[in-house]
């Protein structure tokens, strides 16, 4: 089998959809008036979430009956680029803009989407990701969080580790063991927890930069009722590996150093050595490259095929891109980047050089991403 790709480009109207999000940006997040962020780790801002929502622009896929908009994966991807380019602090409702909404769409009872799906296409909810604990990365499904069953719901009991934006968030999906099994894959459900609920412990975690956007998450007899439980019981395995194909094809797999990149132009337009203009020349076409596998990835969601290798070759390569950027550009200047300088590229290349090796592993490591990737051909 072969890794497939169709070249493809805007159409007028998502090119409309690009000027549009592009005057909204300099309109609300004009370059000078607020500190970039590197990504999707930008923090995050209640008031552009609902912004954002106002506009049609969270939930873009969800149906209109739920508050979103039934456009397409390519307009998401046209809105996400430009915001993500501009670092906006797009934290409060990335998760759920991404992923939760659509698992719930996909697999939620008609009561959980008319509950939860208007709020998040209104930006109005933060969604953690519940996967990761402190003995089950990689291999997934080995997870020991359990919930058993109670009167009216489930006692949930286990801890969870890495959980991004778990210390502001509203609600988790959690995968977790609900049953024995004869095998890991099977037993395994996904329950929507409330984060504010009685016995949840948010411990965060510090990253290099100072800053902690990740904690673990300790459930002790957490109470979740039966209206909670997420899709078929013993479903988790199906429902969780759905859900991870839609974190790894969009531009914030390769677009996380472009601002930096920008902000060095800014900084040293006026004396580009050879070794900046070759620089910028092969990173700018790799740049294209990246955008093209994630632009045909959301065309192929779109005509309804599953581009699960393509979005798997696009983040392992779009984060070896990402990481070879920051080691260049490092290369390229004779500068200590500092977290305190009055430089903004200097802020940002110095917060970039101290986070840029957990790129590669958020979201499921490269090692894994290529055994996906090779199992996929054979
Ligand atoms: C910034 C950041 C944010 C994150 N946010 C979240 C979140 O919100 N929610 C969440 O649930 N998780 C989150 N994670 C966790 C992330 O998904 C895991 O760290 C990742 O899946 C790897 O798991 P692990 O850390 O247990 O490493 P391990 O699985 O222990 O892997 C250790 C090393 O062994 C390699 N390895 C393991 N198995 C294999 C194999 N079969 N073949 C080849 N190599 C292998 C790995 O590639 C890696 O290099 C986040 C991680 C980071 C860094």
């Amino acid at each position: 089998m072969a890794i497939r790709l169709t070249p493809t480009e805007l159409t007028d109207q998502e090119r409309a959809l690009q000027a549009e999000v592009r005057a909204f940006c300099d309109e609300f997040l004009p370059r000078g008036s607020f500190e970039p962020g590197l990504g999707m780790s930008s923090g995050p801002s209640k008031e552009l979430s609902r912004e954002l929502g106002k506009r049609g622009w969270l939930g873009m896929a969800l149906p209109t009956r739920y508050g979103g908009s039934d456009r397409s994966t390519v307009d998401r991807l046209v809105v996400v680029e430009e915001l993500l380019r501009r670092g906006a602090p797009l934290e409060q409702h990335w998760t759920a803009d991404r992923q939760s909404g659509i698992v719930i769409n996909r697999f939620g009872t008609e009561e959980q989407k008319q509950r939860f799906l208007p709020d998040i296409a209104a930006g109005e909810l933060c969604f953690c990701i519940g996967m990761s604990e402190p003995d089950s990365g990689s291999d997934l499904a080995s997870v020991k969080t359990r919930a058993t069953p109670t009167d009216g719901g489930w006692l949930l009991n286990g801890t969870k580790i890495w959980t991004s934006n778990a210390h502001f968030a509203d609600w988790m999906i959690c995968l977790c063991r609900t049953a024995d099994a004869d095998t890991p894959h099977q037993g395994l459900s996904q329950l929507l927890v409330d984060m504010h609920a009685d016995g949840i412990s948010i411990n965060p975690i510090p990253l290099l930069d100072g800053t902690a956007d990740f904690s673990e998450v300790v459930f002790n007899d957490v109470f979740v009722a039966d209206d909670l439980l997420l899709g078929e019981p013993g479903n988790g395995w199906q429902q969780v590996t759905s859900e991870l194909s839609f974190e790894r094809a969009g531009p914030e797999r390769w677009i996380t150093p472009i601002i930096i990149v920008e902000n060095f132009l800014r900084e040293y337009a006026d004396h580009l050595s050879e070794a900046a203009l070759d620089f910028l020349g092969h990173t700018i076409a790799r740049w294209w490259g990246l955008r093209q596998i994630s632009l045909a990835a959301a065309r192929m969601i779109d005509e309804g095929k599953a581009p699960a290798l393509q979005a798997a070759m696009g983040k392992d390569m779009g984060t070896e891109f990402e990481q070879e950027v920051i080691a260049e550009l490092q290369q390229l200047v004779d500068i200590e980047p500092s977290l305190t300088s009055d430089s903004q590229f200097s802020r940002l290349l110095a917060r970039a050089v101290l986070v840029a090796p957990s790129w590669a592993i958020r979201g499921g490591t490269n090692e894994i991403l290529k055994g996906i990737i090779a199992k996929g051909l054979r």
